[in-house]
């Protein structure tokens, strides 16, 4: 079993199975953002290798990220084999949903539970604004074929960012009237080099919040006021699906979070919003024992940080957003 000095059981991993994406969210990442060659990514047998450490030091949850994961070559087969690890319980994916109308059903027989699907904007143009280049519809599309496949209870991300898509919350939430899926508003968190433009932009919980209620009327509290993974839950009165709110600047959830993160290229993380990584690629190609991983892995865990720094103007700038996977 993996514990922090503070005495919480970290068994939630999310590895990022690429840096590489085929969207370019504006508070995300560079417009002329570069990736990293494939030889510095982890490779299949890595990542299968990882996936099988982390789970003998009581690790049971995986999500898989990116950049943007089903960009990955193999991903069928990669969610396969994580699936397939002894004492791995559930693998879930964060993915912008382009490319599930043709990946669904596979990574769904595959053993995959559960996508979490960004999508920001219900405007096409505001969109194609957002990601610089996408398009809504690829993504509606990969949600509806995502519900087909069974990845279910669907959660949309919603990152909501000033003079962008504020306008549309209402417009979001409301889809939870309708449909039984989770809608997620997520604070933008600073991060990386543009962290200029994420803090001008930043809309909170509570301005999204007082948004939806003049529109649709007032929220409950839901989950019996309980955390959802980082989300605070509440619904619309009739609603099928519910409202999640993702308050990581105004409301953080460090206390309980009890995840470590693994990057594209075998960096174990133990906070996204903070500097400190160890790298556990270059020991495993150099030959370490898994002795010696499983001690690297425990001793980092140990010193995870209590929370991240941002009240204190603490913010992690040697990585963007997309590199680590959120
Ligand atoms: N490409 C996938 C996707 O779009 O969901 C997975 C990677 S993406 C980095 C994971 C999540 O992080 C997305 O929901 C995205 O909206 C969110 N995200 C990216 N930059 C962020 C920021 N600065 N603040 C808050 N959330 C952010």
């Amino acid at each position: 079993m993996a514990f922090d000095r503070f005495g919480r059981k970290i068994q939630y991993l999310r590895i990022s199975l690429t840096d590489h994406c085929n969207l370019r969210c504006l508070y995300c990442m560079p417009g002329d953002m570069t990736f990293r060659p494939n030889d510095e990514l982890m490779q299949d047998d890595e990542i299968l290798f990882f996936a099988n450490l982390f789970s003998s030091l009581g690790f049971n949850k995986i999500r898989l990220t990116g950049g943007e994961p089903t960009v990955r070559e193999n991903v069928v087969e990669i969610v396969h084999g994580i699936v397939h690890t002894p004492g791995i319980d559930q693998v879930t994916m964060t993915t912008n949903g382009v490319l599930l109308s043709q990946l669904a059903k596979p990574l769904a027989d595959a053993g995959l539970k559960r996508v979490n699907i960004s999508l920001d904007s219900l405007d096409p143009a505001q969109f194609k604004r957002l990601t610089r280049w996408g398009e809504m519809q690829d993504v509606w599309k990969g949600i509806l074929a995502a519900e087909m496949a069974g990845l279910t209870p669907i959660k949309i991300n919603v990152v909501v960012v000033a003079g962008y898509n504020e306008s549309e919350v209402a417009s979001l939430a409301h889809l939870t009237i309708q449909h039984p899926w989770q809608v997620r508003f997520i604070e933008m968190m600073p991060f990386g080099g543009d962290t200029d433009f994420q803090l001008d932009k930043v809309i909170t919980s509570d301005q999204i919040k007082e948004q939806v209620e003049s529109v649709l009327g007032s929220l409950t509290p839901g989950n019996e006021g309980k955390l959802d993974g980082e989300a605070r839950i509440y619904h619309l009165s009739g609603a099928k699906g519910n409202l999640g709110f993702i308050s990581s600047v105004t409301q953080p959830f460090c206390s309980d979070c009890t995840r470590a993160r693994l990057t594209a290229d075998g960096i174990l993380q133990m906070c996204l919003l903070r500097e400190q990584e160890i790298d556990l690629l270059t020991p495993l190609r150099k030959g370490s024992s898994r002795l010696e991983l499983e001690k690297l892995i425990l001793d980092t865990v140990w010193q995870k940080p209590w929370g991240h720094g941002l009240e204190e103007g603490q913010i992690a700038t040697n990585r963007v957003m997309s590199d680590i996977g959120g």
